[in-house]
């Protein structure tokens, strides 16, 4: 019997033509050497490989759109990568008003097809992440304070366990599994193959805006913005992104799902702080607004790898929170590093943190911030700046958000899922007893009894 028994679907080994191509993931020092790598094209090329692996004692990771933000998470050394890419139709019913979407779509791809259809499909800041990932770990973005994350539109599920059987979630049955999915990041239940979406008819037009100012007021603005941006109306996202002194400016962008002589008067707190340098704030076709704000982005690599850490704040930053902002962005060397805030409030807040599995709902806005480096031995110095940053905010946030994990964090669970990780880890013990799907972060299942 050769190793390949048993695998269907397109089946890359090491050492078989297309297998760099394969290991290629968003940062370029994925370090990691799998085995295999099973692109599937149906469900059954899924369970077939589940069942491979644990025929072969080999480790799983399933992977979606290859946007991970730690390199140890879609691959792993000798292991079996799941990867769904293939899977990547998308079926609109205009009447009941939902999307049925495989795994292995991009976010980008599933927004432009159904703002072409007159739908809002919720979407983040890039166009190629995955929606397999992004959904599992909440899914947060300009359009959230509107129709919520992204995971709370997941109605439906369709994901194969541990055992290779395909299970089907929805809020009549297995409704604890799609609690779960709701936020509980990806890697942790089993490999997921189908989503049946929520969307809602778009507006015929949107305002979309990007204000940029010279960076060195960055003070002022987010002093501004932080008092702002939790409480305009919900119709508004904004993202308000802050790069290093060397090179950085500061830019806020995001939309409006009203009239532009609306959106002027709502952003007039900000424009009128300092003296932007560029103003755009433009009323188009929504299609034209999910462009504005996804541009095609055809690069899957890039070319740095980069280090985050996050969290939630329930009080606007004080002056000691934004003195340790300065000290990291003046000190900072990756040319791509910076801060990013997105605001809170509407129907993200309205639903109560046990709702789903994602439990951050009750602060006033997200952050993140990052350090790059292109050269491998930089990464270390990186790391370690971000890292000292968050021992730095750490008075003035809470939690950190699982799809921009920090595995500097010791004890996550808590830190990523609140008061929800004892449940989660009830449905772990559930699902996945023997704790095959697992990563450095994952869900540890509850012990019975
Ligand atoms: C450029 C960029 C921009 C981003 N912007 C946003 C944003 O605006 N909003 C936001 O919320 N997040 C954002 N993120 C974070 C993003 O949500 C996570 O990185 C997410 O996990 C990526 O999903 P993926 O499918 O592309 O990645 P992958 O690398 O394929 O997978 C990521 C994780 O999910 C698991 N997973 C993937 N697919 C499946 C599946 N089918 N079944 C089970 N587990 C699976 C993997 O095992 C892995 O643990 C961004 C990331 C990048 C790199």
């Amino acid at each position: 019997m050769t190793a390949r028994a048993g695998l269907t679907g397109r089946v890359i080994f090491r050492g078989d033509p297309g297998y760099e191509a394969a290991r290629k993931n968003w940062d370029p020092h994925t370090d990691r050497y799998p085995k295999v790598f099973v692109f599937a094209q149906r469900t059954q090329d899924v369970a077939n490989a589940i069942k491979w692996a644990r025929k072969h004692n080999v480790p799983i990771r399933p992977r979606s759109g290859r946007h991970s933000l730690e390199v140890n998470l879609s691959q792993v050394n000798g292991g079996l990568v799941i990867d769904v890419s293939d899977m990547n139709k998308i079926k609109l019913n205009r009447k009941n008003g939902t999307a049925i979407v495989g795994t292995g779509n991009r976010v980008g791809r599933i927004a432009h097809a159904l703002a072409r259809q007159g739908f809002i499909a919720p979407f983040g800041d890039s166009p190629t992440v995955g929606i397999g990932g992004i959904t599992l770990g909440g899914g947060i973005g300009p359009l959230q304070r509107t129709i919520g994350l992204i995971s709370d539109n997941l109605l439906e599920l369709e994901m194969v366990d541990a055992n290779g059987k395909v299970i089907r979630a929805n809020k009549h049955r297995n409704a604890d599994l799609l609690w779960a999915s709701r936020g509980g990041g990806g890697g942790n239940f089993g490999v997921y193959t189908r989503y049946k979406l929520k969307v809602l008819r778009a507006p015929a037009q949107a305002t979309v805006y990007r204000i940029i100012w010279p960076w060195n007021q960055f003070e002022r603005v987010l002093r501004a913005w932080q008092k702002w941006a939790p409480s305009v109306n919900t119709k508004l996202g904004s993202e308000l992104t802050i790069g290093p002194k060397k090179g950085g400016s500061v830019t806020m962008e995001g939309l409006y799902l009203g009239p532009r002589s609306e959106a002027l008067r709502l952003l007039q707190p900000l424009t009128s702080v300092g003296t932007p340098t560029s103003k755009i704030i433009r009323q188009v076709p929504y299609p034209e607004a999910v462009s504005f704000l996804l541009p095609p982005d055809p690069v899957l690599t890039q070319r740095y790898s980069n280090q985050f850490s996050s969290g939630f704040a329930r009080r606007p930053f004080p002056n000691k929170a934004i003195r340790s902002m300065r000290q990291f962005l003046e000190n900072v060397e990756g040319e791509d590093a910076g801060f990013f805030f997105l605001n809170w409030g509407g129907a993200v807040s309205r639903k109560s943190p046990a709702s789903t599995a994602f439990y951050w709902r009750k602060a006033k806005f997200y952050v993140e911030w990052n350090s790059s480096w292109i050269k491998q031995s930089d990464g270390p110095k990186n790391i370690a700046i971000v890292r000292q940053t968050r021992r730095n905010l750490q008075p003035f946030i809470v939690g950190s958000y699982i799809n921009v994990p920090d595995q500097g964090i010791k004890n996550s669970g808590p830190v990523y899922y609140g008061a929800n990780y004892p449940r989660l880890r009830k449905v772990k013990a559930k699902y996945d007893p023997k704790n095959v799907f697992r990563n450095p972060q994952s869900i540890t299942p509850a012990r019975r009894g």
